[in-house]
């Protein structure tokens, strides 16, 4: 079954840019997963087909109309997750996304200029959803993110090599580190573990690599793993 993605902007140009590219790219053209591209303004209904006005109570900018912008919405819209990207937004995480993957597809509005009217939010039941915390010139590069990291977890587009693979935030945990050829790097060799070919070894060794990472760089989640996992025995410190 396809995954259906539509996407709304005034830059419809921009797409599929990096979505056409390598597995994700190839999963769209075997139809895997499709993409509408929504252009907002020609819902516009002015004769300069502004789909922007100033902001009522003053202020910089400018604001997306809520009545050109729920027009396209409405001839888009049927029952997927209707999302807003948005600075705003609840953060994507990983288990958002596989959510999303799970859902027949989802409708996407990426934001311009300041920002979306408040009442087209509310009258079309808009989820916002923020990739961080960061400001970025429009939502379209933030809608390629959601829809990259939803499409690589369909079944068939990453293949039985990555599919299976425990990834970072997969378990609570930052991935272990990788290595490959050649044996020995301007003097760093492989840990010799990993060639030793003991995997009970080598899956230890991982663990306690991904456990030293998250430890390291992201106290936040190495408190939840261990307020989840403790009785699991993780190597405190
Ligand atoms: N004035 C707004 C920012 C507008 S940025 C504010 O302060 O909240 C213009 C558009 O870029 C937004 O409407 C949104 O669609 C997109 N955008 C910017 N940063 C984003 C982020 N971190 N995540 C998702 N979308 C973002």
């Amino acid at each position: 079954m396809t995954w259906r993605a539509a996407v709304l902007t005034i830059f419809p140009e921009a797409f599929p840019g990096p979505l056409g590219v390598s597995l994700v790219g190839k999963a769209l053209a075997s139809g895997l997963w499709s993409l509408d591209v929504i252009d907002i303004r020609a819902y516009a209904t002015d004769r300069h087909r502004s789909v922007d006005d100033t902001p009522a109570g003053g202020g910089p900018g400018m604001v997306m109309r809520a009545d050109v912008l729920a027009r396209a919405i409405d001839a888009a819209a049927d029952g997927r997750p209707r999302l807003l990207m948005s600075p705003r937004g609840v953060p994507l995480t990983q288990k958002k996304v596989e959510a999303l993957a799970r859902e027949p597809g989802v409708l996407v509005v990426c934001g311009r200029f300041e920002g979306v009217d408040e009442r087209v939010i509310e009258a079309r039941g808009l989820e916002e959803v923020s990739i961080g915390d960061y400001v970025l010139a429009g939502g379209e590069v933030a809608s390629m993110v959601l829809l990259e990291a939803c499409v690589r977890l369909l079944p068939g587009v990453m293949g039985c090599a990555e599919s299976g693979r425990e990834e970072s935030f997969s378990e609570g945990l930052l991935e272990y580190p990788q290595y490959t050829r050649p044996q020995e790097f301007e003097g760093r060799p492989i840990p010799a573990v990993l060639t030793s070919g003991d995997h009970r070894r080598i899956a230890a060794f991982r663990r306690a690599e991904a456990e030293r990472l998250t430890r390291e760089r992201r106290p936040d989640l190495w408190a939840a793993y261990l307020a989840r996992s403790g009785a699991k025995g993780a190597t405190k410190e």
